[in-house]
C-alpha cells in the first residue's frame, strides 16, 4: 500500500468527521434532498479520498439499485455510498454520482449537524437503505 496521497480540495468542502479527509466540494452537489437511515444524505458528482466497497443490489425508496458503499481512505469509516446501476429508467442519473450522509461528514454549512434537525422525509427523490 505504502503512503496515502489525498486529494486536497479548494473552496467549500465536506470532510470526513473522524480524520478530516477531504472529500467533496459543495460546488458538486446535485441534490440535497436525499435521506439514509441516518437523516439527510447530499448526491455529489464527485467524492475524492475514498474506497469503494463490494457491488451489491439494494432496494430503495425510489426502486432496485446496484451500490458500493464508499470509505475514507483515512480512517476507513463508511461515507456514504455511490450508485453503479439503476433499475430504472427515471433514476438513470444517479448512476456513477455519489451519496455522502450528512451525519458522516463535517461540511461548509456547519460542522455541529444534528440528526434530529433539519430531517423532514418529504422529497419524492429520497432513498433510503
Ligand atoms: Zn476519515
Amino acid at each position: 500500500m505504502g503512503r496515502l496521497f489525498l486529494i486536497y480540495l479548494e473552496g467549500n468542502k465536506y470532510t470526513c468527521k473522524h480524520c478530516q479527509t477531504h472529500l467533496a466540494l459543495s460546488d458538486d452537489i446535485i441534490s440535497k434532498s436525499f435521506h439514509c437511515r441516518h437523516g439527510k444524505a447530499y448526491l455529489f458528482d464527485k467524492v475524492v479520498n475514498v474506497t469503494v466497497g463490494e457491488k451489491e443490489e439494494r432496494m430503495m425508496m425510489t426502486g432496485m439499485h446496484t451500490v458500493v458503499d464508499i470509505f475514507c481512505v483515512g480512517c476507513g469509516s463508511i461515507v456514504g455510498w455511490k450508485y453503479e446501476a439503476a433499475h430504472e429508467k427515471s433514476q438513470k442519473y444517479k448512476v456513477g454520482k455519489f451519496i455522502l450522509e450528512r451525519f458522516k461528514v463535517l461540511g461548509p454549512d456547519g460542522s455541529n449537524y444534528s440528526i434530529t434537525q433539519d430531517t423532514q422525509m418529504a422529497g419524492s427523490d429520497a432513498d433510503d437503505v
